[in-house]
């Protein structure tokens, strides 16, 4: 009877609505290629961030390779940021030649702990590549003073914190740029899709054209750049969800509040606080096993058993990881509270339409 639960479920307009969306893209056969669409979001993106330079992409990923890619660092250039995070984060580094070094986390919020950035700092250091993870915000403010201090840039993986306030400050305003996904598993989203956020008007030409094979005229190729661009029909979900996102954190709190009222004071259940200044953006519930009767991993089979799906989210750590077994910074004992989270979390089903009795079986689990 019971049908399996996923750790999230993608949003989704009413398909009429969509139908009505892309409606134009039939009539017009502009696919692609920067359309009516595309330029849309983009405006409407600019005002919901209250940034001056929003620039879309296919996917995340891409667009946080063109992030890095728009500083031009000199190759082999040292990127200070977090293990525990997504791997897209750490190739983005790797893939534009740049070499990641790895800094241990913060035990509260899993961001990365500023207190251990400046001890990685060498002469070939040129960024701090940070990651709100869970949509908890970074400390901002210290990173910002250290990167002063270092005459170091700040890219920040957003891709968890959209619609994240610190402050009242959208989180795309910290740092030189900050990078979304629009992935269909995200708080919001494009079905695929991703986003550069920035203020240096000096940069809007090359974020633009990066996307586009470098392009910039008819006859003009101006720089060295792949094929990352948002086509219409992504474009037209991201305009429908956007009308919905309110209704679905909205949504999403609930859930969150169920589960905190039965997770919250349980010997062994480690929660995250909710974060002084923070609007959150509900977009994870991510909980660590300490101390606890039963390991992670038992926890998380016993929720199978269930057609319960939770996530061993993030695990591995990034520098546990074959990919980067040869990095001179690899190894996760470098970075010991990231490895013993990454060894005791799970984020728990967490999507709008999760059903408060589907919160409180899931709950009664564990629990158990
Ligand atoms: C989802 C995600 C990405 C990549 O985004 P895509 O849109 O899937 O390419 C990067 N970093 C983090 C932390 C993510 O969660």
């Amino acid at each position: 009877m019971n049908n399996i639960i996923n750790v999230t479920r993608s949003s989704m307009p009413p398909i009429e609505e969509y139908i009505e969306e892309i409606k134009p893209i039939w009539d017009s056969h502009w696919l692609t290629n920067m359309g009516i669409k595309h330029k849309q979001l983009q405006a409407e993106l600019e005002v919901f961030f209250d940034c001056p330079h929003v620039t879309l992409y296919t996917n995340g990923h891409l667009a946080l390779e063109a992030a890095i890619a728009s500083f031009a660092f000199p190759t082999g250039s040292e990127v200070i940021t977090t293990p525990f995070t997504f791997a897209s984060t750490t190739h983005a580094i790797t893939r534009n030649g740049l070499v990641p070094v790895f800094c241990d986390v913060n035990p509260a919020t899993y961001t990365i702990d500023t207190k251990k950035i400046e001890s990685l700092i060498t002469p070939k250091t040129v960024a701090i590549l940070p990651v709100h993870v869970y949509g908890n915000m970074c400390d901002v403010d210290a990173i910002q003073a250290l990167a002063d201090r270092h005459h170091l840039r700040v890219i920040y993986d957003a891709a968890h914190a959209f619609a994240v306030k610190y402050k009242g400050i959208s989180s795309a305003n910290f740092g030189d740029i900050s990078m979304f996904s629009f992935h269909a598993t995200k708080v919001f989203n494009t079905i695929e899709g991703g986003a550069v956020c920035f203020h240096d008007d000096s940069k809007v030409e090359l974020l633009n054209d990066l996307k586009n094979f470098g392009i910039h005229g008819p006859e003009d190729v101006n720089y060295v750049g792949g094929n990352a661009k948002m086509n219409e029909f992504q474009a037209a979900m991201g305009i429908c969800n956007l009308r919905h996102l309110a209704a679905e954190i909205e949504k999403r709190k609930h859930v969150y509040e169920r589960y905190m009222a039965l997770l919250s004071n349980i010997p062994g259940i480690i929660l995250c606080k909710p974060q002084a200044d923070v609007r959150p953006n509900y977009a994870y519930f991510p909980v660590v096993f300490d101390g606890c009767k039963y390991t992670r991993d038992e926890i998380f089979d016993r929720l199978k058993a269930h057609d319960i799906v939770a996530r061993k989210y993030f695990y591995p750590l990034i520098n546990a990881t074959k990919a980067y077994q040869d990095y001179p910074t690899a190894g996760a004992e470098k970075t010991p509270i990231a490895a013993h989270i990454a060894n005791r979390v799970l984020t728990l089903p967490m999507y709008s339409d999760l059903s408060l009795d589907d919160v409180e079986r899931i709950c009664s689990i564990i629990l158990d």
